[in-house]
């Protein structure tokens, strides 16, 4: 193609996330705010997530909302009735890379893409590979890290622990304050950094595949992220040192309810059951504990049954969120839930998945017992909805210290899991301290709306990723 037509085509960006729900429901917003901005999108789903979407959402919404965007699917490799859950999680990753990838760098320069040639690529930070596939068609490749900073940090700074001798650690004791972390001083203890640093592996899979992120990471031109300045002003500006040109465009799905000033097309890959929102209508102000651990964390039935003794011995009312396979082990739901008929009766309602911004978004919701995935870290903050932190892995445990000790949102119930301590941090954040934690996640709120209107930090660092996609000055 002549320089002259390539250059009157519009800037074309190739959107490639980790085929789970966290990260598509991500980068699909981010795909929405370019389009709105006039860029073509190219968004790369593995065809068994295409397929979720398809049957949970209305995908041709995306069609007749913007016609610059489109969906390319590639196969992930393995078998449709895969589970495909966190503990898979590197089965995937290898049968992607044998699989996906070698399709991609086909697709990449061949139909409609070689009409409109692509000229930018976001990828998962995760994806080693994307900066092969951005060499091979000479374009710039942008990291998108849809985990929060504060754990992305924890990453950053795994080199300097083990120069440091400080990792893989020593004895046992998860209290003990790490010396080489980030942030504050004395601020993280040991069981606040991902789950899987409590290895003594240094070839742990997990271990391992952080170290190449974080080296693929200084090969591309940029990194996508998905907070807010004022929220993380003190990790965005360590980072900075390692990472010169960071985006903080968050949070995205506030961002793109701004821009577009309404609401959003749903991407959930689940079916959501609007049915508990009739039920959230007809219960008082602030009056519900929302309960739910995301789309990946699985419990052991004896942790199930704690926290619901807990929850139904709190005499709050609350939303809860059981997920099929969320529970191990666990055949049929009748197996445990006949005992606890009566109290949910009387204050509780169940689904298998929920609506979960718009439940968070609520007036009958007054808290939030999550196990701090970052999106619904981020939802909840910027509702307004204070929290108790159940992390499970990943940024997961990092998250549930800043919402705790750091952002003061909540309760970090980390490593524990007993009637008692859930029961008494259900009261401390629905009761005893529940207007100082309101009051405290309500100024943030603002904040982060503020950032993602007109003149906000989000706002403008949108602005300036869309200019430099289109001028390309990276
Ligand atoms: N989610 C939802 N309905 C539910 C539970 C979760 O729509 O009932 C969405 C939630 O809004 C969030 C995502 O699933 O955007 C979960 O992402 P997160 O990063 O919190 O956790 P992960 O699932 O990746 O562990």
């Amino acid at each position: 193609m002549d320089n002259e037509r390539a250059s009157a085509l519009p800037p074309h960006v190739l959107i490639f996330p980790l085929p789970i729900q966290g990260p598509v429901k991500c980068m699909l917003k981010l795909a929405e705010l370019f389009c709105i901005n006039g860029l073509k999108v190219t968004f790369l789903n593995s065809q068994h997530i295409q397929r979720c979407l398809s049957s949970c959402t209305n995908i041709e919404s995306y069609f007749q909302r913007y016609p610059n965007f489109r969906f390319e699917t590639v196969p992930d490799g393995l078998p449709e009735d895969n589970p495909r859950t966190a503990s898979e999680f590197f089965e995937m990753l290898d049968s992607m890379k044998a699989v996906s990838v070698p399709l991609i760098h086909e697709m990449v320069t061949s139909g409609p893409n070689s009409e409109n040639p692509i000229t930018c690529i976001v990828a998962d930070g995760v994806f080693c590979f994307a900066v092969d596939i951005a060499k091979q068609i000479g374009v710039p490749l942008l990291y998108f890290d849809t985990i929060s900073p504060c754990g992305l940090w924890t990453y950053l700074c795994l080199p300097k622990l083990i120069e440091a001798a400080e990792f893989p650690f020593k004895g046992d004791n998860l209290d003990e304050i790490v010396v080489n972390a980030p942030g504050k001083e004395g601020f993280l203890r040991r069981r606040d950094l991902p789950g899987f640093y409590r290895t003594k592996d240094l070839n742990d899979p997990f271990i391992k595949s952080v170290l190449k992120e974080n080296m693929n990471l200084s090969l591309a031109q940029g990194l996508i992220l998905n907070t807010f300045e004022e929220l993380d002003a003190s990790i965005l500006s360590e980072m900075s040192t390692v990472c010169p040109k960071i985006y903080a465009v968050g949070p995205l799905h506030t961002h793109v309810k701004t821009r577009l000033g309404t609401g959003t097309t749903s991407n959930s890959i689940l079916k959501e059951d609007r049915s508990c929102v009739p039920w959230l209508d007809m219960q008082p102000l602030k009056s519900v504990l929302f309960v739910s651990i995301g789309s990946l964390a699985v419990m052991t039935k004896e942790q199930f049954m704690e926290i619901w003794y807990g929850l139904v011995n709190s005499g709050t009312r609350f939303l809860w969120v059981r997920r099929p396979g969320s529970i191990a082990g666990l055949e049929k739901e009748f197996e445990i839930s006949m005992d606890f008929s009566q109290a949910t009766k009387e204050r509780g309602y169940i689904v298998t998945w929920a609506p979960q911004e718009e439940v968070l978004a609520h007036p009958a919701i007054g808290g939030f017992l999550t196990h701090s995935g970052w999106n619904s870290t981020l939802e909840s903050i910027v509702e307004g909805k204070p929290m108790i932190c159940w992390p499970h892995n990943v940024d997961q445990q990092v998250n549930s210290r800043y919402v705790g000790e750091f952002w003061k949102l909540g309760l970090d119930m980390k490593d524990t899991c007993d009637r008692v301590t859930v029961e008494r941090m259900i009261k401390e954040l629905m009761e005893s301290k529940k207007e100082e934690f309101l009051e405290k996640a309500d100024r943030i709120a603002k904040m982060a709306k503020a950032s993602v209107s007109k003149g906000g930090c989000s706002y403008k660092n949108l602005d300036q990723l869309i200019q430099d996609i289109k001028s390309m000055k990276f």
